[in-house]
């Protein structure tokens, strides 16, 4: 039996008063879910102040992105090794943001992905189609060119000590969720997709949805049988209704 993760994405946002309240707020409110069911993903310069506060709770930190190279004359990046140094167990890997705003393709995606492993972190792996790619119906074409490009680089069995988060872009910080029954059907095929090279990570591998779950669609997304958490943004920062939605992942 897969257990759930909710885990929530502060994108650029925070600061180190209103991060601390929060923080605390989450620690308190998402005390029974328990080691491992709870993470959150904070801007680099919080990752400390995140280590000192949520060390020796149940809550998990991370960050949002990272180099795929180790080291070097990299001006601006941040590499895996050092996301370590800060005590990330996670690390977002191909956040359709990043993939938009910032030119990250399906290679450079899949090499961040590897980087992060090698050193020891579990990727949390994007992937989802655009409104264009969903009318055009080929949002199982996009889903599988994204994680094909992992798979092909990493191996299938790299997927196991990692997450993967369907996010439709449509849906990210639009308001507009994806209904149970669509995020099912795309969640259903990913893990139909990966079992066909491998059954056992497949039944293993958490899929998390993501696209404006907020505390009054979580439940029912969460009751989909290839559901297995949250990704959240906006609601993220929000303390109560944060924990409301980590709190609707319980088993
Ligand atoms: C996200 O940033 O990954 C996300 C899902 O954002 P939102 O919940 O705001 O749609």
């Amino acid at each position: 039996m897969r257990s759930k993760l909710v885990a929530g994405n502060w994108k650029m946002h925070g600061g180190t008063i209103q991060n601390r309240e929060l923080l605390n707020a989450i620690i308190a409110g998402t005390e029974e879910l328990g080691e491992g069911g709870v993470a959150v993903f904070v801007p680099y310069p919080y990752l400390s102040q995140s280590q000192s506060i949520l060390q020796k709770t149940h809550v998990s930190w991370g960050a949002q992105n990272v180099s795929q190279h180790d080291k070097g004359a990299y001006t601006g990046e941040v590499s895996a090794g050092m996301l370590m140094d800060f005590g990330c167990r996670y690390v977002i890997i191909g956040h359709s943001e990043r993939r938009a705003l910032y030119g990250e393709d399906s290679h450079t995606v899949a090499l961040k992905f590897k980087a992060a492993q090698a050193a020891g972190l579990i990727p949390v792996l994007c992937i989802g189609e655009t409104l264009d790619q969903r009318e055009a119906v080929i949002t199982e074409q996009v889903v599988a060119e994204q994680l094909d490009a992992v798979i092909e680089l990493a191996g299938i069995n790299a997927l196991a000590d990692s997450v993967l988060a369907y996010e439709p872009v449509w849906a990210i910080g639009t308001g507009k969720t994806a209904t149970p029954e669509q995020a099912q059907d795309v969640h259903g095929f990913i893990r139909d997709r990966i079992a066909a090279s491998n059954p056992e990570v497949a039944a293993e591998l958490k899929v998390l949805y993501g696209g404006s779950v907020k505390a009054s669609n979580a439940a029912e997304l969460f009751a989909m049988p290839d559901i297995d958490g949250g990704l959240i943004g906006g609601a993220s920062l929000i303390a109560d209704e944060f924990i409301a939605i980590c709190n609707a992942a319980r088993n």
